[in-house]
């Protein structure tokens, strides 16, 4: 089943039961606590709070997600994208519990025939948050689950919230066995590779307050009213209803690995580290022209440094499968052609698309080879010198002199058992922006005004803000 039907289905049956059908936001919502939207809950946030009236009691979408915590996933698990699509049905105090578990049921196991999935229901395990007795029975007598197939977890795998105040609730996830040949019977499926999660119902009840990561956080009182807040991966369930092995392979995806295969002249399939990089590159096409789409440029802060180290990753990964050529343009190509039916706006903007894809690819292009040349000696000279770590002065000059985005450097600096000092690079970093500040600061006065420059040192200096955004990014569901 192609992804298009997959989406159609998705809508189809919760139009049918009263839904109303909202397009999706765009990647970029104006949410201080949000790098970019990673789940279809998010422009829904001011109804479940009660902060304005939902002028829906049920409503449904297939929602564009990047989520870069999952960006050092990708090519190596089997199911995560950085950027996906979320299907989900939400109910602002209307059905609860009972209603997401048999509307999710009704699709997941209703017949092909009848505008199902046609999963087999002895096949699908769920879990449920440790004392949510209620969930449990229903599970039983809903879909008749045996209690073997209804697995409890704590806080962290069972009870979500955005990672920051706001809404929250026990959830009940939805896994698929793929079977024996992909490990042990059991689980538990949240470890467990041989279940895959398809579907994630949040029992949104609950409002948290302020705390620190997953699990711990007071829960401040109820909600106005109790809602629904769901997410079906919609890639996950094409992985597996296009019988292919990850979602990489499936029909929107799969196009880039082949435009890669012709470009680079190797096979998929052929070897694991190549495969890895074909994934890479198919992944990271999709997510970059989606968010170029969406109004992102390449940039050093925030969504412009995760775009371009999208982007950039690309290209190293295509100049390690052979090819020196430049490929974003004609990869943004085909991830249009796939993503188009569905995202019209990529047509009738490609234009702009491949402008800014290709300017940063050449931007990138012009230093790549030369700072590559750069890091392979400062890796000999340390590893020569006996030491484990690449310094902080050298990852500053591959980022400030060949564009290296640290996470780059990071990344080919572990693939040589190499780590960097961090810390080191953070100072030079805090220094350069100090200084800029200053040197802006002397253009407007007319004088050199060194105590900017002091001042922002004396602070700690500026940060370098993309690891907290990514950070506080990742710890989102
Ligand atoms: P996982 O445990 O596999 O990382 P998750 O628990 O983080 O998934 P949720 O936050 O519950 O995922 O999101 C709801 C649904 O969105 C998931 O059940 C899955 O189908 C889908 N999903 C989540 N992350 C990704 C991703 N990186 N790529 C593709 N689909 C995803
Ligand atoms: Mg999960
Ligand atoms: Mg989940
Ligand atoms: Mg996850």
């Amino acid at each position: 089943m192609q992804t298009h039907e997959i989406r159609k289905r998705f809508l189809e049956h919760f139009e049918r039961n009263g839904h109303t059908v909202v397009p999706s936001a765009s990647l970029i919502l104006d949410d201080p606590n949000l790098l970019f939207v990673n789940a279809g809950m998010v422009q829904f946030k001011p109804y479940f709070l009660g902060e304005a009236p939902p002028p829906y009691k049920r409503a449904t979408s297939i929602q564009k997600c990047v989520r870069t915590g999952d960006i050092d996933n990708v090519g190596h698990t089997t199911r995560h994208n950085t950027f996906f699509q979320m299907a989900g049905n939400f109910s602002f105090g209307d059905y609860f519990k009972e209603g997401a578990i048999e509307l999710a049921w009704q699709l997941v196991t209703g017949s092909q025939d009848d505008g199902g999935y046609g999963f087999d229901p002895d096949r699908i395990w769920v879990t449920v948050y440790q004392d949510d007795d209620e969930a449990a029975s229903l599970w039983k007598k809903i879909a008749g689950l045996p209690e073997e197939r209804i697995q409890r977890r704590g806080m962290e795998d069972n009870f979500w919230s955005m990672g920051v105040p706001g809404p929250c609730g026990p959830c009940s996830e939805i896994y698929y066995d793929r079977g024996p040949e992909y490990g042990r019977e059991g689980g538990p499926v949240v470890d467990e590779d041989r279940y895959l999660e398809i579907w994630n119902l949040v029992f949104m009840q609950d409002e948290r307050g302020e705390g620190s990561g997953k699990d711990d956080f007071p829960i401040l009182g109820p909600l106005p009213a109790k809602n629904i807040d769901t997410g079906m991966g919609m890639e996950r369930v094409a992985y597996l209803l296009q019988g292919v092995d990850n979602v990489y392979e499936t029909d929107l995806v799969r196009p880039v690995i082949a435009k890669a295969e012709e470009l680079t002249g190797r096979k998929y399939g052929a070897n694991p580290e190549d495969d890895v990089r074909f994934r890479i590159i198919a992944d990271h096409a999709r997510s970059g022209v989606m968010l170029v789409g969406d109004g992102v440029t390449p940039g050093n802060e925030a969504r412009g440094y995760v775009l371009r180290r999208l982007l950039r990753r690309i290209v190293r990964s295509a100049r390690l499968l052979g090819t020196t050529e430049p490929v974003l343009g004609q990869f943004a190509e085909v991830v249009r052609d796939a993503m188009g039916p569905a995202y019209p706006e990529l047509v009738t903007d490609f234009e702009r698309i491949e402008r800014v894809v290709t300017a940063e690819e050449n931007t990138f292009l012009q230093t790549l080879s030369t700072g590559t040349k750069i890091f392979d000696t400062a890796v000999a000279e340390t590893k020569q010198a006996g030491r484990s770590l690449l310094s902080g002065d050298k990852a500053f000059q591959l980022h400030d002199t060949y564009g290296f985005p640290i996470d780059l450097t990071l990344e080919m600096a572990g693939e040589q058992g190499l780590q960097v000092d961090e810390e080191g690079f953070r100072k030079l970093m805090a220094e350069q922006r100090a200084r800029a500040k200053a040197d802006a600061a002397a253009r407007k006065t007319g004088h050199g005004d060194r105590t900017v420059y002091r001042e922002l040192l004396e602070l700690g200096g500026t940060e370098f803000t993309g690891y907290q955004e990514l950070a506080s990014e990742a710890t989102v569901r």
